[in-house]
């Protein structure tokens, strides 16, 4: 058994980079020492809905959102809608996510990743749900969404991998921060630098497998108990042990999903 109990804060084990061995994955993950991961459901797929909610939950316990990504924007309608409202009643979906913006890829115009992302927002609020943002060259008008939607319930700002300025910001709005794998490449001095800054109660890890793999696996499809190597990257820049600074990382989690984790 590892010493240490961690969780991975953003994973999409539904996709398909995972279907010949899912299984395996997430027994690597517990032998890691991976409590908990979260996976976001597509609320666009059918596919990634019954994936998600299929996956056995033990240990790790698997916990999900649901959302319509930002690349997904143009799908926005009355029914995908209800499908993520419905869903907000389940006990395993903690967070409405991942929603957001994404202006580095063009897969949906901005003005229609707006609409979603508010319209998304309004809807987290009304079902009293934290939110999974995406944000990708678009911090000043995340931030412009989250406080004229009036959005007070928090969330994960996840991979993140703007400016200070957004991650404070996004602080003082009730947002927690998830750093990737990206924080152990050699020329992220940058988000290095975030990570010091960011307080240690309100900051998370995760792999945002099976993208963008740590070092040393950098390259190679991510999976969830590959986030210990994130993990041990910030506990440095933190100046914490690795087994205390994954305390941390699992408190911080239960403060922010205290009804449903
Ligand atoms: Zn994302
Ligand atoms: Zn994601």
């Amino acid at each position: 058994m590892s010493p240490i109990d961690l969780i991975d804060s953003h994973a999409h084990l539904d996709m398909e980079e995972f279907d010949p061995d899912r299984e395996a994955v997430l027994r690597r993950a517990a032998e890691a020492g991976i409590g908990a991961v979260l996976c976001p459901i597509e609320a666009s797929s059918r596919r990634s809905l019954d994936v998600t909610l299929g996956l056995p939950s033990g240990r790790p316990a698997i916990y999900a959102a649901a959302g319509l990504h930002p690349h997904q924007a143009k799908l926005l309608s009355p029914a995908i809608l209800s499908v993520v409202d419905k869903l907000a009643s389940e006990k395993k979906i903690c967070a409405i996510g991942e929603i957001g913006l994404d202006f580095h890829y063009d897969y949906a115009a901005p003005e229609e990743q707006k609409a979603a992302f508010r319209e998304q927002l309004a809807l987290a609020r009304s079902v009293h749900l934290p939110a999974i943002v995406h944000s990708r060259e678009a911090g000043p008008d995340i931030l412009r969404a989250v406080q004229e939607e009036g959005f007070t319930n928090g969330g994960i700002l996840h991979c993140f991998t703007e400016d200070w300025d957004l991650a404070a910001a996004m602080l003082d709005a009730g947002f927690f921060i998830s750093f990737s794998g990206i924080i152990t490449f050699p020329k992220s001095q940058a988000l290095r630098d975030i990570v010091v800054k960011v307080p240690a109660d309100r900051l998370l890890v995760e792999t945002d497998a099976p993208y963008l793999a740590p070092v040393p696996h950098r390259g190679r499809r991510n999976e969830p108990a590959y986030v210990v190597e994130t993990a041990s990257c910030a506990a440095r820049l933190k100046g914490l042990d690795l087994p205390r600074f994954a305390e941390t990382v699992v408190r911080n989690f239960h403060a922010l999903f205290p009804e449903r984790v």
